[in-house]
């Protein structure tokens, strides 16, 4: 059983290659947003108040985020890929209460292709698939392959916006990336250099990365 933490910038591929993990490694994948996501979607107190934070684009506070992190992963007896979730040193210490980490896999990817990349980005408006009207066309333009839905562009996919997100998300992850040093749990280390890098290249390299830990 392995538990790991995915870091990535927006765009570095992170959902891409935490889904081919999960069914390679047998893990689960917990991405704090989706849950987040899901939670809006009940009509709940705690789903109205996470929804106030999630549009804002705020984080949600630590005690709201560590509780939901908390009833999702008591469900199950798997090992958990974490993404976006420790997004601040106190997530990271309640972490650690909950289960070990065993490694940290850390998406290094150059701006300029996070830019290329998510600009070019479309998602599906009824299913969520994503498609790159370059890099990951749709059969018919504009159509989505699985669910014949509208692709669209979201708002916050334009340079400027990119380059501000990878702004904050570099202030945010770094004392995170620190933290994890610091306290010596290995790191995986994946580069991206080139544009269109196939995610089985990369997941390869991420199971190698566990592999020489000897924690798969
Ligand atoms: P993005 O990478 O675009 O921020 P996510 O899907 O990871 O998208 O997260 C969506 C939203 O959910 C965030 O903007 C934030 O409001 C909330 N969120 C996600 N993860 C966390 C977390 N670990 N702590 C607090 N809020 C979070
Ligand atoms: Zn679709």
């Amino acid at each position: 059983m392995v538990n790991a933490i995915i870091f990535g910038a927006p765009g570095s591929g992170k959902g891409t290659y935490a889904s081919r993990l999960q069914e390679k490694l047998n893990v689960n994948v917990v991405a704090m947003g989706d849950i987040f996501r899901e939670i809006i979607k009940e009509d709940t107190d705690l789903g109205r108040e996470v929804k106030e934070y999630v549009e804002k684009g705020l984080l949600v506070p630590d005690s709201l985020t560590i509780r939901v992190l908390k009833q999702h992963i008591a469900k199950t007896q798997k090992g958990f890929i974490f993404d976006g979730y420790p997004r601040t040193i106190d997530q990271a210490k309640a972490l650690e209460k909950i289960t070990k980490i065993d490694a940290i896999i850390q998406l290094i990817v150059p701006d300029w292709i996070i830019i290329e990349r998510l600009s070019t980005r479309r998602i599906c408006k009824n299913c969520g698939e994503v498609y790159n009207i370059r890099y990951l066309k749709s059969k018919v333009e504009g159509i989505c392959d699985k669910c014949g839905g509208p692709l669209y562009q979201r708002l916050d996919d334009t340079p400027e916006v990119i380059k501000k997100r990878i702004q904050v998300y570099e202030q945010q992850t770094s004392p995170l990336i620190r933290y994890y040093k610091e306290k010596g749990v290995p790191f995986i280390e994946f580069k991206t250099k080139a544009l269109e890098t196939p995610p089985e290249v990369a997941v390869e390299e991420i199971l190698k990365g566990l592999k020489k830990l000897k924690l798969v």
